[in-house]
Order: structure tokens, then sequence, then C-alpha cells
């Protein structure tokens, strides 16, 4: 299947409330052009400095996210231009991207990471630590250049549907609490970022309001080669 046909069958089914973010990581620009060509506006990277490339070749209006894990060093590569970091997995993080963002000049929006899938790689935040952390942002924030707009989580790498199901449910169930810690603080309606391109129709059923779809749009991912526009 063509990318063109990928993008308007899975934007026939999503809800009117799931906004799609085409995942592009280790794809060429030729790719991301025909999706955009396509309509699509949003896309999903997770090295930062292939994102600051492709941004500088391709057109200005698309909306960049920020997916995989983000290291404290390259943070400055992508705060003047991200969209939305899906990503940020410790307070640490956190501060980093604030620092950033006050250089730069601008509010980025960001998710919250939660760790709820069973493999011990995966990064993200224990809901009793997501907990916390919207307790100390929740009214006077340390962190006045970040702006939270949800949260965002991986199921187990499986193929138990019940067991994505338990993930999912976790996630949003955490966004919903954070959302009420936040208050007038929190971004309404939250961002709930989870579902791909095996899982998505799951994660839908459990409230996912953002879905990050790579290889069924674009195809596999060739890990071997290394990066080239
Ligand atoms: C690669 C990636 C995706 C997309 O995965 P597909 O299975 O290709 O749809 C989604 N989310 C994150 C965090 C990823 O790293």
């Amino acid at each position: 299947m063509s990318i063109t046909s990928a993008i308007q069958q899975i934007k026939s089914e999503l809800p009117s409330t799931v906004q799609l973010v085409a995942v592009s990581k280790f794809k060429p620009a030729s790719d991301i052009l025909e999706a955009y060509r396509a309509g699509q506006r949003a896309f999903g990277e997770n090295r930062p400095q292939e994102l600051a490339a492709k941004a500088a070749e391709l057109p200005a209006d698309i909306q960049w996210h920020f997916i995989g894990h983000l290291q404290t060093n390259k943070v400055k590569q992508i705060v003047p231009f991200v969209h939305l970091i899906h990503s940020v997995d410790s307070e640490h993080l956190l501060e980093c991207i604030n620092r950033e963002a006050e250089k730069a000049g601008r509010k980025v929006n960001v998710l919250l990471e939660l760790h709820v899938a069973k493999e011990e790689s995966k990064t993200g935040f224990t809901p009793d630590e997501l907990d916390k952390l919207a307790e100390t942002m929740a009214s006077d924030s340390p962190y006045p250049f970040v702006s939270v707009k949800g949260v965002m989580g991986m199921a187990t790498n499986t193929d138990n549907e019940d067991e994505w199901r338990r993930c999912f449910r976790l996630i949003a169930a955490a966004a919903h609490r954070i959302e009420n810690t936040l208050a007038g603080n929190a971004a309404k309606p939250m961002i709930i970022s989870m579902g791909m391109s095996e899982d998505y129709p799951v994660a839908i059923e459990e409230g996912s309001t953002m879905v990050r779809i790579g290889s069924s749009i674009f195809g596999a991912r060739d890990y071997s080669k290394p990066f080239t526009i």
C-alpha cells in the first residue's frame, strides 16, 4: 500500500477526537513529503539530530513531535521549534527543558511519560511518581517555561491484548488524575498519547486521544542503515 493510501485509510477509521502522529523515524524526507501532500502535518521522530535535519529541509508548517528517550545534552537541538515532546521521563529532563525553553524565549509543550509496561528497558514515571510531580506543578510550577499537555505511554511488547488494555487503562487513569491535580493549570482536554501500529485500536477503546503510527504508514524500518535525508 502507498503512504498516501495508508494515511487515508487510517484517518478514515480514527474517531474525530483522536489525532494522528505519523512516526517518520529512519524514513527519508521524500516519504515525509508524500505524507505531507496527503494532508498529514504531525510527524514523530526519536533522534534529535535527525529531527533537526528534517525540520530544516521540510515545509515550515509541519508540527514536529519528539517521541524517543531524550538525553539532556540534546535538548537544545530541538527546543527552539519542537511542537510537543512526548517523552519527558524524569524531573531532571523537565528542569533541562525548562532552562533551554527560557533561553529560546518560548514555552515548550510536553507530555509526561508513564512506565506501566513490563519491560525494564522502557523509561518513564511510575503512576505514584507522576502524581507527586503533578502536585509540585499544581500552583506555582517550578518549570514556568514548560506546559504539561498530558501523558504518553507504551504498552508491553506482547501479543496479549489484555496486557495492552491493562497498560492503556493505567495511562488513561493517570491522565485523569493529573488533570484534577493540575486543575486550572491543566490543558483541557489532556492529551493521552498511546497506541502504535499494532495496538492503536485497543488504545483508542481505552481513551487515547493521540496515536503514534509508523510502520503501518511508512512500512518496516531498516535500523541497519545510517540516517541520510
Ligand atoms: C517507533 C515508535 C512508534 C511507532 O511504532 P510503529 O510500531 O512503527 O507504529 C510509536 N511510539 C514510539 C515511542 C516509537 O518509538
